[in-house]
């Protein structure tokens, strides 16, 4: 008899860890990845980087003026918009891809064995299909993304600083447009 309650209770104890991890991996709001699960993926990228120079890149989408949706039709239309964006990133991506929310109206995406022109015209897709989409309300947004590439004497954290640098030029130029990094870049 105890060992049959010993067995019930490893049971539960199961399956309560898989609903924590699903929890942790998931974002609440949308559905994807959440930030730790998307990080970890990246550090996986990585580490078949340096183990065996797989390359890859990586987007990080941020959506434009999104305060304004939020001041304009509430914070849960907000959270509407953040859902239906990260369905169409997630659409437009393809195995072994991946997307995760990174921050708040942050996405960050994975493009393993993807050369930076690849990857760029990826990102411009993402952006032609978020511009066109009609949303809750007939609300329209744009986004600006930044894209980056792996190479030698940069670290996981340093590529995510590469591509926020081109997101930010993307936004100094007038936003809704793909910017790669480039050496020199402030
Ligand atoms: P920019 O074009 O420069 O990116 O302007 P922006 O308004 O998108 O950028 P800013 O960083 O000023 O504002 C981001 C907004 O995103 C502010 C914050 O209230 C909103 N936000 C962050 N997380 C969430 C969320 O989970 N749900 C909703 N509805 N809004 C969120
Ligand atoms: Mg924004
Ligand atoms: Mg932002």
């Amino acid at each position: 008899e105890l060992e049959e309650t010993n067995k019930s209770l490893e049971e539960k104890v199961k399956q309560r860890t898989q609903e924590l991890e699903r929890q942790a991996n998931t974002d609440t709001v949308t559905g994807i990845a959440s930030r730790f699960a998307i990080m970890d993926r990246l550090s996986r990228c990585y580490l078949a980087y340096q183990r065996y120079h797989r390359a890859f890149s990586i987007l990080m989408i941020d959506v434009d003026h999104f305060k304004d949706i939020n001041d304009n039709h509430g914070h849960q239309t907000g959270d509407k918009v953040l859902h239906d964006l990260a369905m169409c990133i997630a659409s437009n991506i393809r195995q072994p891809d991946s997307v995760g929310r990174y921050g708040g109206e942050e996405f960050l995406v994975i493009l393993p064995e993807t050369p930076g022109e690849q990857a760029h015209e990826l990102a411009n897709r993402i952006r032609l299909a978020v511009e066109a989409m009609t949303l809750t309300n007939n609300i329209t947004i744009t986004c600006s993304i930044g894209v980056a590439t792996i190479s030698a004497n940069i670290s996981d954290d340093g590529l995510v600083s590469r591509a926020d640098k081109a997101l930010y030029k993307a936004k100094n130029a007038g936003r809704n447009q793909v910017v790669s990094y480039a050496s020199g870049m402030a």
